[in-house]
């Protein structure tokens, strides 16, 4: 019988997501290579080899893809022109067009808008005249963002009043800004979808996220809105609508607020994102197993919670700061948590590792992730 070939997977990118692909990786006999800035030091490193270089040097990308079976990002930043040059050379997925669509805000409101997804009113920004024009439009309280580039939270000024326009000018005026209306939401849900090659598509239950300073802090799956399989299908039918008009391959994640009048889209993330890490110990299968899966063209594994209904899962970020092994990794059967880490010195504002808590009782989930979440504020910056 002829063993599983090693493949090599070039990844663009080399922090804690591509890591974690790795990781999962790893045991499906694949090998890594990396491309990232920041060489042997990049939290990828423990899990591959590292190619130092910038995105957007033809050399580096030169080194990095030779001998590669299949190139992916788990960074949404690098050059749309960079992974279409690679795309000449190996098959890359998703198709470089998902990350054009997804770099810039005005861009990715249009997809969404096109495709009837509803999105918060938004104009684009380029002189402080559009901004008066763009308030007078929209309205007031409102969010002036980067068009590109912006993520955490960067990148973003709120404005509640017009005496707030001159300050938000004055810091981010001179990049084009998108001004988006402020949305009254009930609930911050994400959807992650993965989309296989061959087509086969399958959804993880919808995630409810809470962030503070723009930035996530906490996850949970499945989501408890009061309508969750509504929104679960209604969230589904614009994934597919993306998947499609994208031709997308590999995981995607779609950032919702849920209203009064149902989803709203936010953003889109072309890769395997953070509200999706409760995967890694909560689901029958990984975000990050699936994405590889679905570049690959192997079948999709089950997206369910693990142990099935009733059960719940949970995620929690550190921020600046990490706890202890022992403050983490309990012996509880009922409430199982788990610690991931990703090799970053601590920083105000850095994500530097996480937990997840997966148990088959929703409710003893929920109680620990308010412990998860009181341990991160000691750690962090709170
Ligand atoms: P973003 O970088 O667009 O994901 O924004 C970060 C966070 O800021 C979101 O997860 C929300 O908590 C908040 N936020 C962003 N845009 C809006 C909006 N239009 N209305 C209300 N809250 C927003």
């Amino acid at each position: 019988m002829e063993g599983a070939r090693p493949l090599r997977i070039g990844i663009l990118g080399g922090g804690q997501l591509g890591r974690m692909l790795g990781l999962s990786g790893i045991p499906l006999g694949l090998r890594f290579r990396f491309l990232d800035p920041g060489g042997d030091g990049a939290p990828a490193a423990a899990v591959g080899s590292v190619v130092e270089g910038d995105y957007a040097d033809p050399a580096a990308l030169d080194r990095f893809v030779r001998g590669l079976d299949l190139v992916t990002w788990e960074f949404e930043n690098v050059p749309v022109e960079s992974a279409r040059a690679l795309a000449r050379k190996v098959p890359v997925f998703p198709p470089p067009e998902a990350l054009e669509a997804a770099q810039d805000r005005w861009v990715e409101k249009e997809t969404f808008r096109k495709l009837g997804i509803p999105v918060a009113p938004s104009r684009p920004v380029n002189t402080r005249e559009d901004l008066e024009a763009a308030v007078d439009e929209v309205g007031l309280p409102g969010i002036v963002k980067t068009r590109r580039f912006g993520y955490d939270g960067k990148g973003q000024a709120l404005l509640r009043s017009r005496a707030d326009l001159d300050d938000a000018w004055e810091r981010m005026g001179g990049s084009p800004l998108i001004l988006e209306g402020f949305v009254r939401f009930h609930r911050e849900l994400s959807l992650l979808v993965a989309r296989s090659r061959s087509g086969e598509t399958r959804s993880w239950p919808l995630t409810e996220n809470v962030h503070r300073n723009g930035i996530l802090r906490t996850s949970f799956a499945p989501s408890a809105a009061p309508r969750a399989s509504a929104l679960q299908a209604e969230a589904e039918r614009y994934g597919a609508a993306l998947l499609d008009a994208l031709g997308y391959v590999g995981v995607l994640a779609v950032e919702f607020f849920e209203t009064d009048e149902g989803l709203v889209a936010n953003e889109m993330a072309p890769r395997v994102h953070n509200s999706g890490h409760w995967t890694q110990d909560g689901a029958c299968t990984s975000q990050f197993e699936n994405h590889l899966r679905a570049i690959l063209g192997l079948p999709l594994g089950p997206t369910g919670l693990r142990g099935g209904e009733g059960g719940g899962a949970a995620m929690v970020n550190f921020i600046g700061g990490l706890p202890t092994r022992e403050q983490v990794l309990t012996g509880d059967p009922v409430v199982v948590t788990a610690l991931h880490l990703y090799d970053k010195a601590p920083r105000p504002g850095r994500k530097v590792g996480h937990m997840n808590v997966w148990g088959r009782a929703r409710a003893s989930v929920e109680a620990a992730l308010g412990d998860g979440a009181h341990l991160a504020d000691d750690v962090g910056e709170g």
